[in-house]
């Protein structure tokens, strides 16, 4: 019986991995990559260190309208199934309290291990390759770039989500999949910076401080983090932002009010915090509160916290200065762009999707892999292995595919609209 031949669109994490698993498994795999460079997100992803996968998993480290799906997809391929795979291609890795990295530090490593698996197994790579038309034609798949047409068993659409501002990340896979009939849930930056409401945050740009942060949307208790927060032009970043932010993002969007509530002092009580600045002003009378508070936060910041409680008589200080740095409220009007989201919510719905094998139920031998479906996980490594696990399930179902089951179309043509 002759090889399958299967096409990948998208040369990303999700797509190398699924190409790699259908090659291994038989299959003659072509990836059409609309970059001239595949991996180009890999290489930014842990700030060029790669975190790609994490050994806990909490309940709502993946966020989906689909849990039990993407949870029955990571347990097909697990973070156990992740580590093997790596480790049989020679990566060494690294674990910082669960949360793996190449042992190397760097993302490079991960995507030359990849690429250099996909060239030994004889993967084409057909790169600056832009998808006009896809059809289906007696059961065969036929897809025409600019320059050529291709004809495959079986398409994995792995193109991404719009989050990152490399120049793939244009959205155009959820342009594809609507195409082929498929409904996609809102498309939203998760693990985004937020924007402030209130003018004073250019006073703040650069500030890094730990903080603990919870957010409420309508008043009401969402998730709370701590960590280290970068204080911003225009409001808050960092990791503990980022993994508020989709909730943020969904509360906003859905016209909720949403409210971070920062501790700047989360080491100490309320209580603790006013002696301590009770004693510094009895040692050193002549010293501005300004003066002191620089003491212990980083000197920007105590002059914006000695502006805001200037206004409290001064026997009143140290109380109000206390208040205002361990109950700081920020309303949240907005966030940054894609450009300068990690992932995205929303994408491919999975009620059109086969649960075991990310088969698209409209069209038979059209699969789907990584972040253009409908799932966005926490920063820690769980985005990447999303794209390791879906990539595999989805290259396993599409080689071990016996024959053309209905109701499916068996002719099928689209334009895709970029
Ligand atoms: C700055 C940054 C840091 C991150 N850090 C981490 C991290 O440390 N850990 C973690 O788990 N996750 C991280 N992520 C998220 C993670 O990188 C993504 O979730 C993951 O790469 C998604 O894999 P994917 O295969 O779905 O998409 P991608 O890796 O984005 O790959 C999609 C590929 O498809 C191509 N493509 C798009 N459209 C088309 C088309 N129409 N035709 C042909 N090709 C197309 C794109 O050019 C791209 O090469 C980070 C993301 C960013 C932006």
């Amino acid at each position: 019986m002759a090889a399958k031949e299967i096409i990948v669109i998208g040369g990303g994490a999700s797509g190398l991995m699924a190409a790699v698993t259908a090659a291994r498994r038989g299959a003659r795999v072509t990836i059409l990559e609309h970059q001239p460079a595949c991996g180009k997100k890999i290489l930014a992803t842990g700030n060029g260190r790669c975190n790609l996968t994490n050994l806990q998993k909490e309940p709502d480290s993946y966020r989906s309208h689909a849990p039990k799906t993407v949870e029955k997809v990571l347990r097909r391929f697990s973070v156990e199934d992740t580590l093997d795979f790596f480790s049989d291609l020679g990566l060494y890795i690294r674990n910082k309290n669960g949360w793996i990295y190449p042992y190397s530090q760097q993302a490079r490593t991960v995507l030359q291990l990849l690429l250099g698996e996909v060239s030994r197994l004889g993967v084409k790579l057909k790169t600056e390759a832009a998808i006009q038309k896809i059809q289906k034609v007696r059961g065969k798949w036929k897809l025409t770039t600019d320059t050529e047409t291709y004809q495959a068993d079986a398409v994995i659409l792995a193109a991404g989500s719009k989050a990152s501002n490399l120049p793939g990340a244009d959205g155009s896979g959820y342009a594809l999949a609507e195409s082929l009939g498929h409904r996609i849930y809102p498309v939203l930056p998760a693990l985004v910076p937020l924007v402030g409401e209130g003018d004073y945050f250019r006073q703040w740009e650069g500030i890094r401080m730990d903080a603990r942060i919870s957010l409420h949307v309508n008043g009401n208790f969402v998730k709370q983090e701590s960590g280290e927060l970068q204080l911003t032009g225009y409001g808050v970043s960092g990791i503990p932002i980022f993994q508020l932010s989709r909730y943020a993002v969904e509360g906003i969007s859905q016209k909720k009010r949403a409210e971070l509530r920062i501790d700047f002092f989360p080491d100490g009580s309320e209580r603790k915090l006013e002696h301590l600045l009770q004693t510094g002003k009895s040692r050193f009378p002549r010293k501005t509160w300004e003066e002191i508070l620089s003491g212990i936060f980083p000197e920007k910041f105590s002059r914006i916290v000695a502006r805001r409680s200037k206004k409290a008589r001064e026997e009143e200080q140290p109380r109000r200065i206390a208040q205002n740095i361990k109950h700081w409220k920020v309303s949240i009007r907005g966030w940054q762009d894609y450009t300068y989201a990690q992932v995205c919510m929303g994408g491919v719905d999975f009620g059109q999707v086969d649960a075991d094998t990310l088969e698209s139920r409209l069209h038979a031998g059209f699969y789907f892999a990584g972040e253009i479906l409908d799932v966005d996980g926490a920063c820690g490594g769980y985005n990447l292995q999303w794209a390791w696990s879906s990539g595999a399930v989805a290259a396993m179902a599409c080689t071990d595919r016996k024959e053309e089951r209905k109701p499916y179309d068996t002719n099928f043509t689209t334009a895709a609209s970029n």
